[in-house]
């Protein structure tokens, strides 16, 4: 089997400089230390783990699509189109959202598949110099906007084919991109994978980080150095302090033994480091897409309006005689079309979900980003938009935790369809939610410290806080318990 090339370190140039007055003293610290230097000496066992998920993925992306689909007898234990939707949709994507939070982009750098043959092509790259257009930092929002939209026009959670056709095709095209730009390194991870702001994101809450000690650093320079370090997501080494890019390969630890894998308190990055780092694209992210967005397309399948607008729109249709928009001739990659399954959406259909989608994104992310830009007003400080985009960032944990509810539901409804007893769901997403609330509350309220030291300044900024969590909790709250 083909193998990603091994970055090896020697022992010699791991130990060149001895760690400057190590910030990094307690036993955690020197635990992940040693961790992350295992991880950059055990490269192989990082790429069997990658191989196999590779496989796995291959497996059940591929298999499903030749098998017919599945009816009422089919469960977890006897189907493997069900096997695949639980691991895709049930698994995969909840719990890579948890182990952002946790443990950073450890998925992105240890396990994930698209990226390890994005690196593998890599190898063979063209070696082309990667283009301006390519790092628009807009890329992010338009990649998570495109699948989750078009997610839900062809029913990926649903169907196999396509599945294939969003997660092979993302596959097939981070590997175009590392077969033509920048030789062993993760191109289309760093500035095209779809899912990388939102990773990007979710890692700020990460309580590890691979951190460069700038003294260290400075103090090795004249140390004789040994084989440089390739970071495949192209990250400055001398100056690594933010998780949100870093995919914690482990690759660099101990380099100019200045690097180091890092404990730090879990609200550091967005509270301190957010001041400045904050973005608007982040932000529109933020509110738009993983808040506004995600919410209308795990809401139109229940949402009693959605069917209310749809009854309304035919009867004006049938009203008027303009009968083609009832027709469900759009083939299965334009809008769901599976008459075997009776699930065939009509252009109506398909341009109800569409607007459902966006309008949803508007008005809660816009309401959202008018109460918070009225919170960062009431701060009175000198770069209003600034503060905005800086206490958006503390509705990072509301919004994780809103998006793996949502893509939980799917492992729930599978779990439930084979009989497991689930009655303990509903006290555990109640749970999660106010967490999630009261974590954006106090990072919200550190934030706002930070501008203003009177309580009364910060009256009104954590008032519009608690309107934005409440507005994300209803709206969680009509799926899940009232309609
Ligand atoms: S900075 Fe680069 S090389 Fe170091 S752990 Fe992060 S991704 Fe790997």
């Amino acid at each position: 089997m083909t193998t990603i090339p091994i970055i090896k370190i020697t022992q010699e140039s791991a130990t060149a400089a001895p760690m400057a007055q190590s910030p990094f003293a307690t036993r955690r610290d020197h635990f992940l230390a040693r961790l992350g230097i295992w991880m950059r000496d055990h490269r192989f066992v990082i790429q069997a783990v990658q191989w196999i998920i590779v496989g796995v993925y291959a497996f059940l992306l591929i298999v499903p699509v030749y098998l017919p689909l599945p009816d009422e007898t089919a469960h977890l234990w006897n189907n493997l189109t069900v096997v695949a939707q639980f691991a895709f949709w049930g698994i995969w994507w909840p719990f890579v959202l948890v182990s952002m939070v946790l443990m950073g982009r450890v998925w992105c750098g240890v396990m994930c598949p698209e990226g390890a043959l994005s690196e593998l092509a890599s190898r063979y790259s063209l070696n082309l110099p990667i283009p301006r257009w390519m790092r628009w930092s807009g890329w992010p929002v338009v990649g998570f906007v495109g699948t989750t939209v078009y997610g839900q026009m062809i029913s990926v959670y649903q169907y196999p084919q396509a599945a294939l056709l969003i997660l092979g095709g993302s596959t097939v095209a981070a590997i175009a991109i590392g077969l033509v730009f920048a030789q062993n390194r993760r191109v289309w991870c760093r500035y095209l994978c779809p899912v990388t702001g939102v990773f990007g994101l979710l890692a700020k809450l990460s309580p590890i980080h691979f951190r460069t000690d700038e003294a260290a650093w400075k103090a090795a320079a004249t140390e004789p150095r040994g084989a440089p370090v390739v970071c495949a997501p192209l990250l400055p080494l001398s100056k690594l302090e933010s998780s949100s890019s870093c995919h914690n390969c482990g690759r660099c630890a101990d380099y100019r033994g200045a690097i180091q894998l890092a404990s730090r308190e879990s609200g550091h990055e967005i509270v301190v480091l957010g001041k400045s780092s904050a973005t608007g694209w982040q932000t529109l992210l933020l509110l738009g897409g993983m808040i506004g967005l995600a919410m209308g397309a795990f809401h139109w399948s229940a949402s009693p309006w959605f069917i209310a607008a749809k009854q309304w729109a035919a009867e004006w249709l049938i009203n008027h005689d303009i009968l083609w928009p009832l027709q469900t001739n759009a083939p299965w990659w334009m809008f769901t079309h599976y008459a075997e399954n009776n699930d065939v959406f009509s252009w109506l259909d398909g341009s109800l979900l569409l607007a459902y989608i966006f309008a949803t994104a508007i008005v809660l992310g816009g309401g959202i980003a008018l109460l918070l830009y009225g919170a960062a007003w009431s701060l009175r400080t000198e770069r209003t938009r600034q503060t905005f985009y800086h206490l958006s960032q503390a509705l990072i944990p509301l919004a994780g935790c809103g998006v793996f509810l949502g893509l939980s539901a799917q492992t729930i409804t599978l779990l439930r369809a084979d009989g497991v007893d689930l009655d303990w769901v509903s006290p555990l997403r109640i749970s999660l939610l106010v967490l999630a609330s009261l974590w954006s509350l106090w990072l919200g309220e550190r934030i706002a410290r930070q501008y203003a030291t009177q309580m009364h300044n910060r009256l009104l900024s954590n008032t519009a806080l608690i309107l934005a969590c409440g507005a994300v909790d209803l709206g969680w709250s009509l799926l899940f318990w009232i309609w």
